[in-house]
């Protein structure tokens, strides 16, 4: 069989998830919560089941849960979005960038990636015909390195992915990095695919930002969201999409023949839900706690570290102890210490391997102790 994707492998959350389960090792790998959503979420979704809703949904979503996302939109950059022509529900934020990326990428155009970058933008390109053009975040805290940004847009250029906060690295954006943005692209018809998955996940205080914020980059951008990592829920894979009424057209094209449309029962218990804004806005602080805990106990390896930014992953470095290939040292560890991390390496396109690992604190505060007094012994 032809492959349209011959480098893609099975997922690395997948190898390690699998390889975590083989070991009963924690997995601190895929990032997932390691707790449930509120039960009253639980129940909510219950009683639309019991109530009949199980039948398709529009396709652009439920007007109620758009409802919702348009005011969360609102408190959160000060913006507005039209509810009926400039938010659509999408199955999970992955859905949302693939049909984002097929709405602007057509064959040989350039997509700038920042690299690590999360797993599902490269395919979404290539199946496009795209071409990504990698540029490699700074290597100590993941921040962007506009001038390399700037030597890699040409000609060819229409889009750039962005990750805020961002996986793996936990860099939070500045607002200078929207000002040179916004410069670099100018006038031209570069559009900006913005991924906000962890845009409740900041923290020290920190502000989340986006490119909808910038009058001059809000008509070319689409932000692509994740219920699931707000709500604790990724397993039930609701995302949306926010962009102005002309790209939001294209997109309801094509999301049109990807899924139709989204979990019914799901969408109107997180309407219901999402009508008391503080069950979002707590967030930051809820896993600031557990990043704290979970950072001081790595104080006690011999990892070393920068507190991350944002979202509920830390990144560590082992190149001052080992020059073992990450991928070994994360498969030993979780067959050894029995704590499953990602290997950076798989957030290159060419495997680039820093000698860095991947942990996910979104766990209860006693697994994650656990967690931290295993890589102690390990280390
Ligand atoms: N983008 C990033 C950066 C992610 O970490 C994830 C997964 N957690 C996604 C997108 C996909 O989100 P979803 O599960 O809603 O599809
Ligand atoms: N986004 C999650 C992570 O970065 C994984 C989601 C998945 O397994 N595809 O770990």
């Amino acid at each position: 069989l032809f492959s349209k994707l011959p480098q893609t492998e099975i997922s690395i959350f997948t190898l390690m998830t699998d390889l975590a389960n083989s070991y009963n090792a924690i997995n601190l790998a895929q990032g997932f919560p390691g707790f449930d959503c509120y039960p009253y979420l639980q129940d909510l979704v219950t009683e639309y089941m019991q109530k009949g809703f199980n039948q398709y949904a529009p396709s652009h979503g439920v007007g109620l849960l758009r409802q919702r996302i348009e005011e969360k939109s609102r408190l959160l950059y000060g913006v507005q979005f039209d509810v009926d022509t400039e938010i659509t529900v999408t199955s999970g934020a992955t859905e949302a960038l693939y049909v984002a990326i097929t709405s602007v990428v057509k064959v040989d155009d350039e997509v700038i990636i920042l690299e690590p970058a999360y797993d599902c933008y490269v395919p979404a390109i290539q199946l496009n015909g795209g071409l990504p053009v990698f540029v490699q975040l700074d290597s100590e805290n993941f921040s962007v390195p506009w001038e390399k940004v700037k030597d890699a847009f040409s000609e060819k250029t229409k889009a750039i992915i962005i990750n805020n906060p961002h996986n793996p690295g936990g860099y939070v954006w500045k607002k200078s990095d929207f000002e040179t943005l916004s410069q670099l692209t100018g006038d031209r018809e570069i559009y900006i695919i913005s991924d906000e998955v962890y845009d409740h996940i900041l923290f020290d205080e920190r502000k989340h930002l986006s490119p909808c914020m910038v009058d001059s980059l809000k008509s070319k951008t689409f932000v692509c969201g994740s219920l699931g990592k707000t709500f604790h829920v990724t397993g039930w894979k609701i995302g949306y999409c926010l962009a102005p009424v002309k790209l939001t057209k294209e997109f309801r094209k094509i999301h049109q023949y990807v899924t139709f449309s989204t979990a019914t029962p799901f969408q109107f218990a997180l309407a219901d839900f999402m009508i008391d804004p503080t069950r979002y806005f707590h967030l930051g602080e809820f896993y600031e706690s557990k990043r704290n805990l979970f950072l001081n106990g790595l104080k006690e390896t011999l990892f070393e570290f920068t507190p991350t930014e944002g979202s509920f992953f830390q990144t560590v470095s082992y190149k001052h102890l080992s020059k073992e290939a990450d991928y070994e040292l994360a498969k030993k560890m979780t067959v050894r210490a029995r704590v499953a991390a990602i290997p950076i390496s798989y957030f290159y396109h060419d495997k680039k391997d820093e000698k860095v690992l991947r942990f996910c604190f979104a766990k209860e505060d006693d697994v994650l102790e656990e967690a931290i007094y295993r890589l102690i012994e390990f280390c």
